[in-house]
């Protein structure tokens, strides 16, 4: 165990392939770290879907060098707002202010921000198949036992989701994931016609989304409150397009191009609050530590900020403990405010009692886009340490 004494190289062991689990790779080993990423599944990427990546988010891929292949395979945001169901818009989203004011706003399909990723990351740090069983602290590092066998290092970064290993084994007093209330399709298609507008529809508790990716296929998202495991007897997609085919265009031609062998289906879970990310050598990142509602859009972008940010404060600090400390200190303070918003987002957006759907409706149609942009604000104005 080199432990932070002189030039040896420093080790970690990273819990997880996703996006957090990957970045923080990258931006370790580019400072010199030994690293070694478990991962349990034996692929790494995810299902089809889409992700929106803010300024802020881009602003860490920046910092790792992933940011120009990213915005090379992502689309730039165009046109996007809300819309009622009859298609009328409520607000639209001053894009192009967004971008002038705080930097590029991009949509890109999952597998290619991972294949960006896991290229930067090369394959000798990844082992897969190898499901984290038990984590020790030993003097001075951290002990991994896994289904391919153990590993030791110097600090060890639990990046393994919602459903964290890593997080029940040490935090053993940690609330388990909370149901929001709803539930969300996902899936990616090519419509007959094409599609160059985004953004969201929001009806009584149900919401349409839909983000255009950079080769002519469209990303979209549906939501219903429901409670949770509530099945879908006819199939998810006849589910799908009894709830929305009635809706405006291009949503009956979204729903039209959809396969039911890709749609995605996910009830909605999010983390309470944790008092800590960080227990002595053991850190938790991304969903792990602060899993939050979709609404925002947002905790892919923070788990990028975690990831690039506890790799800059462990190579400036070589005494681990103290340097995540600090990490737990920076990350809990920005990402708390960020985990309720998104929490009222959610159940305003989601709500369904019709008086209050029209005043909804009526606050989103008045609110002046000088005061939402400003509102976006803490969210995308985030800097990476230097
Ligand atoms: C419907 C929906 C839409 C969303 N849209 C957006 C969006 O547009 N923008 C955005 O920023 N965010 C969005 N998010 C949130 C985003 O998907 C997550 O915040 C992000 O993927 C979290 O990444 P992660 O690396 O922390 O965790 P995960 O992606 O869950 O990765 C965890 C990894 O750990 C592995 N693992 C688990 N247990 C073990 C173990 N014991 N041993 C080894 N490996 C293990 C898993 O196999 C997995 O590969 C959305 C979420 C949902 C549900």
């Amino acid at each position: 165990m080199n432990g932070g004494s002189g030039g040896e190289r420093r080790r970690a062991v990273v819990v997880g392939a996703g996006i957090a689990g990957l970045t923080a790779a990258v931006a370790l080993r580019q400072r010199g770290w030994q690293v070694e990423v478990l991962e349990r599944a034996g692929t790494v990427g995810p299902a089809g879907s889409g992700l929106s990546l803010w300024p802020n988010g881009l602003r860490g891929l920046d910092m790792i060098g992933a940011g120009p292949a990213v915005r090379e395979q992502a689309l730039s945001a165009t046109e996007a707002g809300m819309r009622d169901p009859s298609g009328r818009w409520l607000a639209r989203t001053d894009v192009s202010g967004v971008r002038e004011r705080y930097g590029d706003l991009v949509m890109i399909h999952r597998t290619d921000l991972f294949e960006i990723l896991r290229g930067a990351l090369g394959d000798e740090p990844l082992r897969l198949g190898a499901a984290v069983e038990s984590v020790q602290a030993t003097s001075g590092g951290v002990l991994v036992r896994h289904s391919r066998g153990s590993s030791e290092a110097d600090v060890l970064l639990g990046a393994d989701g919602i459903n964290s290993t890593v997080r029940g084994l040490h935090w053993p007093d940690a609330a388990p994931p909370a149901y929001a209330g709803y539930t969300a399709w996902r899936s990616i298609v090519r419509p007959g016609t094409p599609v160059c507008s985004g953004g969201e529809t929001i009806g009584r508790g149900e919401r349409f989304g839909i983000a255009p990716l950079r080769d002519g296929r469209v990303y979209f998202y549906g939501s219903a409150t429901l409670p949770a495991d509530a099945g879908s007897p006819g199939g998810e997609l006849a589910e799908l397009r009894r709830r929305f085919a009635g809706w405006h265009e291009p949503i009956p031609d979204l729903l039209a191009a959809a396969d039911p062998a890709t749609l995605l289906r996910h009830d909605i879970y999010e983390l309470p609050r944790l008092g800590t990310y960080v227990r002595g050598r053991i850190a938790l990142l991304g969903d792990a530590a602060h899993a939050m509602t979709p609404n925002l859009g947002q905790g892919a972008n923070l788990a990028i900020e975690d990831a690039v940010t506890v790799a800059a404060l462990l190579d400036r600090n070589r005494d681990i403990p103290s340097a995540l400390t600090e990490y737990d200190r920076v990350r809990r303070a920005r990402v708390e405010p960020l985990q309720r918003l998104s929490r009222r987002m959610g159940t305003a957006l989601q709500m369904s009692w019709p008086p209050a759907v029209v005043i909804r409706d009526v606050v989103v149609r008045l609110t002046p886009m000088r005061t939402a942009l400003r509102g976006l604000a803490p969210v995308l104005d985030w800097r990476p340490p230097s």
